[in-house]
């Protein structure tokens, strides 16, 4: 039998607001354990909670990225549950009114474009942190996180494969970035995210018994543990036995999951309406405010970028992944107008060097500009596309612009067709043998005739004269 997965992604994404969902308190991520705390985050008695209308901000934000319909009204309400790193004994969250519900958003997987439904958007706070001390039997709580605003993306089960859910979970973290809404650091843990999986016979309409694989914190953890886990559900099918609704841990030591829970039902949590809380109520013109600061999505971006330049789709989905990679490109592109060629530089060597040194290109050791120097001694043929990278790589080094280095070194291409002829007879008269294997026939050669050329004038020769002259020499006899 062959079986195909269904898989859910419920991911977590933290809101880059100066301050707490319902207080005061600062969210700055590595503070001394307990000191952003306060009586309201801490769930002292008689506290009351304030909404941070930032957080509404952003949410809807993401709501109208992803096509959500807004409710005019939604509720918070309390989720309940014990455990040492949640003061109050209850996390507020919202349930039976979530602030948005039914979007969508276009992934491309395998070449086909599918669309995933987003079910829910929701906004909750963030619980503390548990630290555990492998040497003595104890374990400490740090309450800083306690009470930072998140949003819950909830999918529907429409993601077939782990390779599609990777694709979705990337899509969305580029989507949170280009809102600014969240940092998308899955290693801080500021986006994160569980997963539900079941297996069912192929082109069946049913639902398998589901398992939640908890806190997958890297694509590479998501797609891996989902893997695992298809493969678990299908020997556990073969065996006869029957899977069981369960919570799993994937460990990336062992690179397995392991039952740790039986699954909550949503009656476990007796969640019912905070009454500290009034129902939130979002007008037309706080919509229509929210659109009007919404910017160009990176799909949207993607697209005009191959209709206006005619970059191809790879390279515009590349240079549209990260919102400051784009804008540096388009910064770029007004003043220099081979746009392929820029994409080149910027997805090649420019790349490299932001990879190599851990750096993202807001931290470019060149900017837009020296890079557009550079392409244009390139594009006026005053240096070769060869020497250009040496000139690069120089700029990186020493912070001068493409100009001096060019001037400095004298690595100004060489257009003189006097050199030049000088330089192709020498080659010429020392490879008499090859010059005959052309004569011949073998026209190929060329490519060797200009390599020696290039190794004459140390790269500097301009290729297309060499060409030319090579071509005229070979073939006067
Ligand atoms: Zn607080």
């Amino acid at each position: 039998m062959e079986f195909e997965s269904v898989i859910g992604l419920e991911v977590h994404a933290q809101l880059k607001t100066r301050t707490k969902i319902f207080c005061s308190c600062s969210t700055t991520f590595g503070a001394a354990p307990n000191t952003h705390t306060c009586p309201v985050c801490l769930g002292m008695p008689g506290v009351l909670p304030v909404l941070n209308r930032k957080v509404v901000d952003y949410t809807l934000r993401m709501a109208l990225a992803t096509g959500c319909t807004i409710a005019p009204s939604s509720r918070f309400a309390r989720k309940n549950y014990f455990y040492p790193d949640l003061p109050k004994g209850y996390q507020i969250s919202q349930y039976e009114l979530p602030v948005a519900e039914h979007g969508a958003i276009e992934i491309e997987a395998d070449g086909h474009r599918r669309r995933i439904g987003i079910l829910r958007i929701h906004m909750e706070e963030d619980a503390g942190k548990l630290t555990h001390d492998p040497t003595r039997p104890v374990s400490m709580v740090d309450f800083n996180r306690t009470g930072v605003p998140l949003i819950e993306i909830v999918s529907d089960p429409d993601l077939r494969s782990p390779k599609e859910a990777g694709t979705y979970l990337r899509k969305l973290r580029t989507i949170v970035r280009y809102l600014d809404i969240c940092d998308g650091n899955m290693e801080e843990g500021s986006f994160r995210c569980d997963a539900n999986v079941s297996i069912r016979p192929k082109g069946s309409g049913k639902l398998g018994t589901r398992t939640e694989i908890k806190n997958l914190n890297s694509f590479k953890h998501v797609e891996k543990a989902l893997e695992y886990e298809i493969n678990r559900q299908i020997d556990v099918c073969y065996d006869g036995d029957q899977v069981i609704q369960e919570t799993r841990l994937w460990n990336p030591e062992s690179a397995k999951t392991v039952g740790m829970r039986g699954k909550e039902e949503a009656h476990d949590y007796r969640y019912f309406p905070d009454p500290d809380l009034l129902p939130l109520v979002i007008d037309e013109d706080w919509i229509a405010s929210v659109r009007a600061r919404l910017p160009e999505l990176p799909e949207a971006r993607k697209n005009r970028l191959v209709a206006t330049c005619g970059l191809p789709a790879y390279d515009a989905t590349v240079l549209t992944a990260e919102k400051p990679l784009a804008d540096f490109f388009e910064a770029c592109l007004e003043r220099f107008k081979n746009a392929k060629l820029l994409s080149n530089w910027i997805m090649g060597p420019l790349l490299g060097v932001l990879n190599s040194r851990g750096l993202d290109i807001c931290r470019s050791p060149i900017t837009a500009e020296q890079l557009v120097e550079l392409l244009e001694l390139v594009e006026s043929d005053r240096i070769s596309a060869k020497i250009a990278k040496t000139v690069f790589d120089e700029m990186v080094e020493t912070g001068q612009t493409a100009q001096r280095i060019v001037a400095d070194k004298g690595l100004a291409q060489i257009s003189d067709s006097g050199a030049l002829e000088a330089a192709v007879s020498r080659v010429l008269a020392n490879s008499p043998q090859e010059v005959e294997a052309y004569r011949g026939g073998k026209t190929k050669l060329i490519g060797f005739f200009v390599g020696q050329v290039m190794r004459e004038t140390r790269g500097q020769a301009n290729p297309k004269l060499v060409n030319e002259i090579l071509k005229k020499k070979l073939e006067a006899i």
